[in-house]
């Protein structure tokens, strides 16, 4: 008889910040397996904020989460049992594992990671949805030319790291935006972006002013609040303003008015464009392979934040929130 433990959500966080009491320890005894699943061990979990989103389960953003319910979660696992052909026991999977030690996971939702030359683990940073956003976000809705000025909210984060090293790619000046002097020199000195701005110590709007003199050409935002609001001051004629997350609202308790100088994307005829990840999904093959040749080639580096322990999982998805991940937040469990 096999206890499997699992982390199920407690309660629907709300307009408040998330908090440990939302989630509740359970253990259950695993079940026979059906002909059409393959059970996984998992071993690494990765950590996004639209969990927190999904949890408050208000249709429109994902799909809604119960108290309850297993608490919902991509991972890597080892397949241990299993009778079909693709995921023979031994192989190494990525997927919908959820909080738990053990998933039991229809073969159709699993991936197989191959790779030799790169760790499983990056299938939930740079190869996994974390990398895609970065790639699609910033060329597909960013559209940049070489010679733009791109500057990143949430610059140090999983997404925006890998946001400004594809625009360096693709021959932009980058500009990233973080909390912290740590966070500002990884970002120049061991990343590439050309400068960056520590929020929390310096004047956003001012210092965009004087390292971007021309203007902002794409506005990569993760983090919304003042930052966009500072960001869409500073804007170039014909800029994008991509809008991929918000972070700095999803804890407050009412939401924030909208950015009072929006009126600039009139002035400087701009567009703000939002986006999801999962409109892209028919050519995620093709963004991975070109992720893939950029991480074999040195041309991308990311930074993963690896946290310990399956009774450290609620406190790990916290960190996000507070500023504490550096670099992609994931756990061994
Ligand atoms: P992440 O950036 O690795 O981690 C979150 C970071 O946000 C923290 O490290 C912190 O960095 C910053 N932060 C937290 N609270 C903040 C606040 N109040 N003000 C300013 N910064 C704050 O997370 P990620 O997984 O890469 O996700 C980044 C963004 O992409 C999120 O907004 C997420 O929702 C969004 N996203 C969108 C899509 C899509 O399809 N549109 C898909 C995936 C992710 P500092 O220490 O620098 O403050």
């Amino acid at each position: 008889m096999t206890i499997n433990r699992q982390w199920l959500i407690n309660a629907n966080p709300r307009g408040r910040a998330l908090t440990i009491e939302d989630f509740k320890y359970h253990e259950e005894t695993l079940q026979a397996l059906t002909s059409d699943e393959v059970r996984v061990k998992t071993t690494t979990l990765g950590f996004d904020p639209s969990q927190k989103g999904q949890m408050e389960n208000v249709s429109g953003y994902a799909s809604g989460n119960n108290v309850g319910d297993l608490m919902v979660g991509r991972g890597i696992g080892e397949v241990i049992e299993s009778s079909h052909p693709r995921f023979p026991v031994g192989s190494i999977v990525t997927g919908p594992l959820g909080w738990q030690e053990y998933a039991s996971v229809k073969p159709r939702l699993l991936e197989l990671i191959e790779d030799e030359d790169i760790a499983p683990s990056a299938y939930l940073g740079p190869l996994g949805s974390t990398g895609l956003t970065a790639y699609f976000g910033l060329l597909r809705v960013g559209q940049p030319e070489p010679g733009d000025e791109v500057v990143i909210s949430g610059a140090a984060g999983g997404v925006g790291s890998i946001t400004g090293q594809i625009a360096n790619l693709v021959g932009c000046h980058t500009t990233g935006i973080a909390g912290g002097s740590k966070k500002c020199d990884w970002l120049v000195n061991n990343v590439g972006f050309n400068h960056a701005i520590d929020y929390k110590s310096e004047h956003v709007k001012s210092r965009l002013r004087e390292l971007v003199p021309s203007g902002i050409n794409i506005f990569f935002d993760n983090v919304g609040g003042d930052i966009l609001n500072d960001a869409l001051a500073c804007i170039a004629p014909h800029a994008r303003v991509v809008v991929c997350g918000g972070i700095s609202r999803y804890e407050q308790a009412t939401l924030p008015q909208g950015p009072a100088n929006y009126f600039n994307i009139v002035f400087r005829q701009a567009r703000m464009e939002g986006f999801l990840l999962t409109a892209y999904s028919a050519e995620f093959a093709e963004a991975r392979r070109r992720l893939k040749t950029w991480i074999a080639n040195g041309d991308i580096t990311y930074k993963e934040d690896v946290q310990e322990g399956f009774e450290n999982i609620p406190k790990t998805l916290l960190r996000l929130f507070s500023g504490a991940n550096f670099g992609k937040q994931i756990l061994n469990l």
